[in-house]
Protein backbone atom coordinates (compact mmCIF):
# COMPACT_ATOMS: atom_id res chain seq x y z
CA UNK A 1 0.00 0.00 0.00
CA UNK A 2 1.72 3.83 -0.81
CA UNK A 3 2.73 5.38 1.76
CA UNK A 4 1.78 9.04 2.38
CA UNK A 5 4.02 11.47 3.63
CA UNK A 6 3.14 15.28 4.94
CA UNK A 7 5.93 17.99 4.88
CA UNK A 8 5.28 20.79 7.05
CA UNK A 9 8.49 23.56 6.98
CA UNK A 10 8.17 25.27 10.36
CA UNK A 11 9.89 28.59 11.68
CA UNK A 12 8.85 29.93 15.02
CA UNK A 13 4.95 28.13 14.71
CA UNK A 14 5.43 27.11 18.14
CA UNK A 15 1.68 28.50 18.25
CA UNK A 16 0.43 26.76 15.00
CA UNK A 17 1.37 23.18 15.60
CA UNK A 18 -0.64 22.01 18.16
CA UNK A 19 -3.68 22.78 16.02
CA UNK A 20 -1.76 21.68 12.82
CA UNK A 21 -0.64 18.26 14.13
CA UNK A 22 -3.81 17.54 15.46
CA UNK A 23 -5.76 18.21 12.05
CA UNK A 24 -2.76 16.22 9.93
CA UNK A 25 -2.55 12.87 12.22
CA UNK A 26 -6.43 12.46 12.35
CA UNK A 27 -6.45 13.12 8.21
CA UNK A 28 -4.02 10.47 7.77
CA UNK A 29 -5.86 8.19 10.19
CA UNK A 30 -8.68 8.68 8.16
CA UNK A 31 -7.15 7.68 5.12
CA UNK A 32 -5.15 5.04 6.72
CA UNK A 33 -9.11 3.54 7.53
CA UNK A 34 -10.26 4.15 3.87
CA UNK A 35 -7.71 1.89 3.02
CA UNK A 36 -6.19 5.10 0.37
CA UNK A 37 -3.06 4.44 2.38
CA UNK A 38 -0.37 2.52 4.20
CA UNK A 39 -0.39 2.44 7.56
CA UNK A 40 3.56 3.80 7.35
CA UNK A 41 1.88 6.84 6.39
CA UNK A 42 3.42 9.77 8.40
CA UNK A 43 3.79 13.89 8.86
CA UNK A 44 7.46 15.35 8.66
CA UNK A 45 8.21 18.64 10.24
CA UNK A 46 10.88 20.24 8.91
CA UNK A 47 12.29 22.61 11.74
CA UNK A 48 13.55 25.38 9.97
CA UNK A 49 16.36 27.04 12.42
CA UNK A 50 13.27 28.10 14.69
CA UNK A 51 14.25 30.21 17.76
CA UNK A 52 11.39 29.16 19.36
CA UNK A 53 10.09 25.87 21.02
CA UNK A 54 8.92 24.43 17.86
CA UNK A 55 11.61 21.67 17.75
CA UNK A 56 11.10 20.86 21.54
CA UNK A 57 6.76 20.57 20.33
CA UNK A 58 7.84 18.40 17.82
CA UNK A 59 9.82 16.20 19.83
CA UNK A 60 7.51 15.79 21.91
CA UNK A 61 4.18 14.99 19.42
CA UNK A 62 6.84 12.12 17.85
CA UNK A 63 7.04 9.90 21.51
CA UNK A 64 3.29 10.89 21.31
CA UNK A 65 2.16 9.65 17.72
CA UNK A 66 3.32 6.78 15.53
CA UNK A 67 2.23 9.33 12.80
CA UNK A 68 4.86 12.16 13.68
CA UNK A 69 8.49 12.75 12.46
CA UNK A 70 10.79 15.62 12.36
CA UNK A 71 13.90 16.89 10.84
CA UNK A 72 16.17 19.79 12.00
CA UNK A 73 18.07 22.36 9.91
CA UNK A 74 20.65 23.55 11.93
CA UNK A 75 19.88 27.34 10.71
CA UNK A 76 17.45 29.46 9.58
CA UNK A 77 17.28 28.63 5.42
CA UNK A 78 14.20 30.14 4.46
CA UNK A 79 11.14 28.31 3.07
CA UNK A 80 11.98 27.39 -0.19
CA UNK A 81 14.98 25.25 1.41
CA UNK A 82 13.64 23.64 4.31
CA UNK A 83 11.27 22.46 2.19
CA UNK A 84 13.44 20.70 -0.05
CA UNK A 85 15.34 19.19 2.53
CA UNK A 86 11.49 17.47 3.46
CA UNK A 87 10.76 16.89 0.37
CA UNK A 88 14.46 15.05 -0.31
CA UNK A 89 14.06 13.32 3.29
CA UNK A 90 10.66 12.19 2.61
CA UNK A 91 11.18 10.64 -0.73
CA UNK A 92 13.09 7.88 0.86
CA UNK A 93 10.03 6.49 3.44
CA UNK A 94 6.90 8.35 1.25
CA UNK A 95 5.48 6.89 -2.21
CA UNK A 96 3.54 10.55 -2.46
CA UNK A 97 4.42 13.60 -0.49
CA UNK A 98 2.58 16.65 0.33
CA UNK A 99 3.90 19.58 1.26
CA UNK A 100 1.68 22.10 3.32
CA UNK A 101 2.50 25.24 5.18
CA UNK A 102 2.48 25.27 9.23
CA UNK A 103 -0.47 27.04 9.96
CA UNK A 104 -2.51 25.45 7.10
CA UNK A 105 -4.12 28.38 5.64
CA UNK A 106 -4.33 26.07 3.02
CA UNK A 107 -7.30 23.55 2.99
CA UNK A 108 -6.30 19.84 4.57
CA UNK A 109 -9.89 18.40 3.15
CA UNK A 110 -8.24 18.65 -0.41
CA UNK A 111 -5.11 16.18 0.60
CA UNK A 112 -7.99 13.03 0.31
CA UNK A 113 -8.65 14.58 -3.25
CA UNK A 114 -4.96 14.58 -4.07
CA UNK A 115 -4.33 11.43 -3.36
CA UNK A 116 -7.46 10.35 -5.51
CA UNK A 117 -5.78 11.54 -7.74
CA UNK A 118 -2.28 10.14 -7.16
CA UNK A 119 -4.37 7.33 -7.14
CA UNK A 120 -5.53 7.89 -10.61
CA UNK A 121 -2.50 8.03 -12.01
CA UNK A 122 -0.97 11.54 -11.52
CA UNK A 123 2.43 12.31 -10.79
CA UNK A 124 1.88 16.05 -9.39
CA UNK A 125 -1.39 17.57 -7.81
CA UNK A 126 -1.14 21.19 -7.68
CA UNK A 127 -3.16 23.21 -4.93
CA UNK A 128 -5.01 25.90 -6.45
CA UNK A 129 -6.75 28.62 -4.39
CA UNK A 130 -10.65 29.58 -5.38
CA UNK A 131 -10.19 32.86 -5.04
CA UNK A 132 -8.11 35.26 -3.29
CA UNK A 133 -10.60 36.96 -0.44
CA UNK A 134 -8.80 36.19 2.56
CA UNK A 135 -6.10 38.29 1.13
CA UNK A 136 -5.67 41.92 1.86
CA UNK A 137 -6.37 43.48 -1.73
CA UNK A 138 -2.66 45.03 -1.86
CA UNK A 139 -1.61 41.53 -1.69
CA UNK A 140 -3.98 40.48 -4.63
CA UNK A 141 -2.96 43.07 -6.34
CA UNK A 142 0.87 42.24 -5.89
CA UNK A 143 0.16 38.72 -6.22
CA UNK A 144 -1.73 39.13 -9.34
CA UNK A 145 0.86 41.26 -11.04
CA UNK A 146 3.44 38.88 -10.17
CA UNK A 147 1.85 35.52 -11.69
CA UNK A 148 1.38 38.47 -15.00
CA UNK A 149 5.13 38.68 -14.95
CA UNK A 150 6.25 35.64 -14.79
CA UNK A 151 3.77 35.01 -17.55
CA UNK A 152 5.70 38.21 -19.55
CA UNK A 153 9.14 36.56 -18.60
CA UNK A 154 7.77 33.11 -20.20
CA UNK A 155 8.18 31.61 -16.71
CA UNK A 156 5.32 28.76 -17.02
CA UNK A 157 3.92 28.42 -13.32
CA UNK A 158 0.19 27.59 -12.00
CA UNK A 159 -1.86 30.41 -11.68
CA UNK A 160 -2.65 30.89 -7.77
CA UNK A 161 -0.85 27.73 -6.43
CA UNK A 162 1.51 28.20 -3.85
CA UNK A 163 3.70 25.21 -2.32
CA UNK A 164 0.65 23.33 -1.33
CA UNK A 165 1.10 20.04 -3.68
CA UNK A 166 1.22 16.19 -3.85
CA UNK A 167 4.32 14.88 -5.62
CA UNK A 168 5.13 11.24 -6.24
CA UNK A 169 7.62 9.30 -5.01
CA UNK A 170 9.72 9.49 -8.36
CA UNK A 171 8.38 13.54 -9.63
CA UNK A 172 10.77 14.09 -6.11
CA UNK A 173 13.61 12.25 -7.45
CA UNK A 174 13.60 13.98 -10.80
CA UNK A 175 13.21 17.18 -8.44
CA UNK A 176 16.25 16.15 -6.53
CA UNK A 177 18.45 16.66 -9.96
CA UNK A 178 17.74 20.23 -10.03
CA UNK A 179 21.06 21.19 -8.10
CA UNK A 180 20.69 25.46 -8.23
CA UNK A 181 20.87 26.76 -5.39
CA UNK A 182 18.61 29.89 -6.04
CA UNK A 183 15.50 27.78 -5.61
CA UNK A 184 12.04 28.47 -6.58
CA UNK A 185 10.17 25.01 -6.47
CA UNK A 186 6.83 26.92 -8.43
CA UNK A 187 9.02 27.23 -11.36
CA UNK A 188 10.36 24.11 -11.24
CA UNK A 189 8.28 21.68 -10.69
CA UNK A 190 6.25 22.45 -13.46
CA UNK A 191 9.45 21.58 -15.57
CA UNK A 192 9.57 18.10 -14.85
CA UNK A 193 6.73 16.85 -17.22
CA UNK A 194 5.01 13.81 -15.44
CA UNK A 195 1.11 13.90 -15.62
CA UNK A 196 -0.18 16.59 -13.28
CA UNK A 197 -3.61 17.99 -12.62
CA UNK A 198 -4.73 20.72 -10.12
CA UNK A 199 -7.74 20.54 -7.20
CA UNK A 200 -8.81 24.16 -5.93
CA UNK A 201 -9.64 24.89 -2.02
CA UNK A 202 -10.60 28.27 -0.63
CA UNK A 203 -7.67 29.61 1.50
CA UNK A 204 -8.08 30.82 4.96
CA UNK A 205 -7.08 33.15 7.52
CA UNK A 206 -3.64 32.07 9.76
CA UNK A 207 -5.02 29.70 12.54
CA UNK A 208 -1.58 31.62 15.13
CA UNK A 209 1.13 33.27 15.19
CA UNK A 210 1.66 35.72 12.24
CA UNK A 211 2.88 35.83 8.80
CA UNK A 212 6.71 34.94 7.82
CA UNK A 213 6.36 36.63 4.62
CA UNK A 214 6.35 40.29 5.17
CA UNK A 215 6.07 42.42 2.21
CA UNK A 216 10.44 42.59 1.92
CA UNK A 217 10.37 38.96 1.57
CA UNK A 218 7.67 38.64 -1.19
CA UNK A 219 9.79 41.36 -2.87
CA UNK A 220 12.67 39.56 -2.88
CA UNK A 221 10.83 35.82 -3.65
CA UNK A 222 9.44 37.52 -6.91
CA UNK A 223 12.89 38.90 -8.02
CA UNK A 224 14.62 35.23 -7.44
CA UNK A 225 11.45 33.96 -9.19
CA UNK A 226 12.41 36.22 -12.21
CA UNK A 227 16.04 36.41 -12.38
CA UNK A 228 16.04 32.39 -11.65
CA UNK A 229 14.20 31.30 -14.53
CA UNK A 230 14.32 33.67 -17.05
CA UNK A 231 17.28 35.54 -19.00
CA UNK A 232 14.43 37.91 -20.66
CA UNK A 233 15.57 40.88 -18.75
CA UNK A 234 18.51 40.99 -20.81
CA UNK A 235 17.43 40.51 -23.71
CA UNK A 236 14.89 43.30 -23.26
CA UNK A 237 17.63 45.40 -22.60
CA UNK A 238 19.46 44.08 -26.01
CA UNK A 239 16.30 44.75 -28.18
CA UNK A 240 16.01 48.31 -26.22
CA UNK A 241 19.28 49.23 -27.81
CA UNK A 242 18.85 48.05 -30.85
CA UNK A 243 15.73 49.99 -31.13
CA UNK A 244 17.89 53.17 -30.18
CA UNK A 245 20.10 52.48 -32.54
CA UNK A 246 18.01 52.18 -35.16
CA UNK A 247 15.83 55.47 -33.79
CA UNK A 248 19.24 57.17 -34.15
CA UNK A 249 19.81 56.29 -37.66
CA UNK A 250 16.40 57.47 -38.66
CA UNK A 251 17.28 60.93 -36.41
CA UNK A 252 20.65 61.03 -38.60
CA UNK A 253 18.75 61.21 -41.68
CA UNK A 254 16.17 63.64 -40.49
CA UNK A 255 18.94 65.82 -38.51
CA UNK A 256 21.34 65.56 -42.10
CA UNK A 257 17.97 66.99 -44.23
CA UNK A 258 17.42 69.79 -41.38
CA UNK A 259 21.00 70.83 -42.30
CA UNK A 260 21.03 71.05 -45.30
CA UNK A 261 18.06 73.64 -45.25
CA UNK A 262 20.18 75.49 -42.59
CA UNK A 263 17.32 75.80 -40.35
CA UNK A 264 19.22 74.60 -37.14
CA UNK A 265 21.14 75.91 -34.43
CA UNK A 266 25.27 75.16 -35.24
CA UNK A 267 26.51 71.74 -33.33
CA UNK A 268 22.98 70.90 -32.29
CA UNK A 269 23.04 67.87 -34.96
CA UNK A 270 26.09 66.33 -34.30
CA UNK A 271 25.88 66.46 -30.40
CA UNK A 272 22.62 65.46 -30.09
CA UNK A 273 23.12 61.85 -32.70
CA UNK A 274 25.73 61.18 -31.31
CA UNK A 275 23.83 60.88 -27.79
CA UNK A 276 21.78 58.70 -29.13
CA UNK A 277 23.66 56.76 -31.70
CA UNK A 278 26.29 55.66 -29.01
CA UNK A 279 23.91 55.24 -26.12
CA UNK A 280 22.43 52.62 -28.45
CA UNK A 281 25.79 51.23 -29.37
CA UNK A 282 26.22 50.84 -25.35
CA UNK A 283 23.19 49.76 -24.82
CA UNK A 284 23.44 46.79 -27.35
CA UNK A 285 26.86 45.62 -26.73
CA UNK A 286 25.69 45.65 -22.65
CA UNK A 287 22.95 43.48 -23.86
CA UNK A 288 25.32 40.87 -25.94
CA UNK A 289 27.38 40.69 -23.38
CA UNK A 290 24.83 39.91 -20.86
CA UNK A 291 23.16 37.09 -23.74
CA UNK A 292 26.69 35.79 -22.82
CA UNK A 293 26.45 35.74 -19.35
CA UNK A 294 22.45 34.54 -19.46
CA UNK A 295 24.42 31.36 -21.34
CA UNK A 296 26.55 30.70 -18.59
CA UNK A 297 23.97 31.39 -16.12
CA UNK A 298 22.09 28.58 -18.11
CA UNK A 299 25.13 26.46 -18.26
CA UNK A 300 26.37 26.72 -14.60
CA UNK A 301 22.64 25.47 -13.06
CA UNK A 302 22.94 21.73 -14.63
CA UNK A 303 19.58 21.13 -14.61
CA UNK A 304 18.63 17.84 -16.10
CA UNK A 305 18.19 18.36 -20.17
CA UNK A 306 15.12 15.81 -20.13
CA UNK A 307 13.33 13.67 -17.76
CA UNK A 308 12.79 9.98 -19.31
CA UNK A 309 8.78 9.21 -18.68
CA UNK A 310 9.26 5.81 -19.71
CA UNK A 311 11.90 3.10 -21.54
CA UNK A 312 9.91 0.09 -21.76
CA UNK A 313 10.50 -0.48 -25.34
CA UNK A 314 13.67 -0.65 -25.46
CA UNK A 315 14.36 -2.48 -22.97
CA UNK A 316 11.30 -5.01 -24.09
CA UNK A 317 12.69 -5.20 -27.39
CA UNK A 318 16.40 -5.98 -25.86
CA UNK A 319 15.12 -8.69 -23.66
CA UNK A 320 13.32 -10.19 -26.62
CA UNK A 321 16.57 -10.39 -28.92
N1 LIG B 1 8.82 29.15 6.86
C1 LIG B 1 10.04 28.49 6.95
N2 LIG B 1 11.19 29.23 6.97
C2 LIG B 1 11.19 30.60 6.86
C3 LIG B 1 9.93 31.26 6.73
C4 LIG B 1 8.77 30.52 6.72
O1 LIG B 1 10.09 27.28 7.05
O2 LIG B 1 12.26 31.19 6.90
C5 LIG B 1 7.57 28.36 6.85
C6 LIG B 1 6.51 28.80 7.84
O3 LIG B 1 6.72 28.20 9.10
C7 LIG B 1 5.24 28.30 7.18
C8 LIG B 1 5.55 28.45 5.69
O4 LIG B 1 6.96 28.54 5.60
O5 LIG B 1 4.98 26.94 7.43
C9 LIG B 1 4.89 29.67 5.07
O6 LIG B 1 5.10 30.82 5.86
P1 LIG B 1 3.92 31.81 6.23
O7 LIG B 1 2.67 31.06 6.52
O8 LIG B 1 4.39 32.70 7.31
O9 LIG B 1 3.75 32.63 4.87
P2 LIG B 1 2.40 33.30 4.27
O10 LIG B 1 1.35 32.24 4.29
O11 LIG B 1 2.08 34.44 5.15
O12 LIG B 1 2.79 33.68 2.88
MG1 LIG C 1 0.80 31.19 5.83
Amino acid sequence: MNRLCIVVPCYNEEEALAYTNKELISIIQRLVEAGKVGRGSFILYVDDGSRDKTWNIIEEYHKESPFVYGLKLAKNSGHQNALTAGLLAAKDYGDMIVSIDADLQDDVSVIEEMVDKFIQGYDIVYGVRKKRDTDTFFKRTTALGFYRLMRAMKIDIVYNHADYRLMSKRAVEVFSRYEERNLFLRGIIPLIGYRSTVVTYDRKLRIAGESKYPFSKMLSMAFEGITSFSIQPILMITNLGLLIVLFSILAAIYGFYSYLSGRVVAGWTSIILSIWFIGGVQLLSVGLIGTYIGKIYIEVKQRPRYNVETNNLLEKQHEES
